[in-house]
């Protein structure tokens, strides 16, 4: 694997604040990936985390770090409902990258939420399901860091095609990165192609988008994120809720 390095300044503590966000997003809108991952490090440090489901812009993102020698702590919502294929792109990423993906669990095993709340959740009340299994887990996890890099892009859905490359994420009280804001799905898949990197080899069987096996399907639709909640009006799980606050 060819490798970049490049000189970072990590600063001693957080000096970025919510009112330079229109000023910093001015700036980075239209510089490289690398730029806004090495400025993120040297503000946040080991206070800076990437987070990923596995799917391509994740991929990416694993990849461009690891090339920049960037230490992020890389971690994965673990719901314990994902794909057998999710959980050897975890596996094979993990060796490609020689790199150890922190698994961020709920507080209920899947049989403690049958007992405590309901059979199959994921069915009668998918929001709740989400934020026992999701929403819950990452507010703890992000509770002691400063930043955390996602791989939401503009193009994905209308819900994500306002976000900013950094927010202020009000739900977790983190700066929230979104370095592939302006990446097309095409571009994504093109730097998965030029690197050979590893994907999830559902994406060749019609899954547009993977998330927990009960609440994913296939779908010939054109939108990156179908088949997620398939016939139901839900389209995210509830950690990437819009930010307005920025767009005030
Ligand atoms: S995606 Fe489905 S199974 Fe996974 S946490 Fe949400 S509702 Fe539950």
């Amino acid at each position: 694997m060819k490798t970049e390095t490049k000189e970072v300044l990590l600063k001693d503590s957080v000096d970025v604040k919510t009112d330079d966000l229109p000023a910093l997003n001015n700036r980075f809108e239209h510089q490289l990936l690398d730029d806004l991952l090495i400025w993120a490090f040297e503000q946040f440090g080991n206070e800076l985390v990437l987070g990923t489901g596995f799917g391509p812009s994740g991929v990416v993102l694993i990849h461009k770090i690891t090339q920049l020698n960037l230490p992020v702590k890389v971690f994965c919502l673990d719901t314990n409902l994902l794909f057998d294929e999710t959980y050897s792109l975890w596996d094979k990423i993990e060796k490609r990258f020689n790199i150890t993906i922190e698994s961020v669990s709920p507080i209920l095993t899947l049989e403690g939420q049958a007992t405590l709340h309901e059979e199959e959740m994921w069915k009668s009340n998918p929001d709740r399901c989400c934020y026992l299994r999701k929403v819950l887990p990452l507010q703890k996890y992000l509770s002691n860091k400063k930043g955390w890099i996602t791989g939401l892009r503009r193009s994905q859905s209308d819900m994500r095609k306002g976000i900013d490359k950094i927010e202020w994420d009000s739900s977790n009280k983190v700066f929230k990165l979104n370095p592939l804001a302006d990446w097309s799905q095409g571009k994504i898949w093109d730097h998965i192609d030029e690197h050979n990197l590893p994907y999830n080899p559902l994406h060749d069987e019609g899954y547009p988008s993977i998330g927990c096996i009960p609440c994913t399907e296939p779908s010939k639709n054109q939108d990156e994120r179908s088949g997620r909640w398939k016939n139901m009006e839900k389209t995210e799980c509830g950690i990437h809720l819009p930010n307005l606050q920025n767009k005030k």
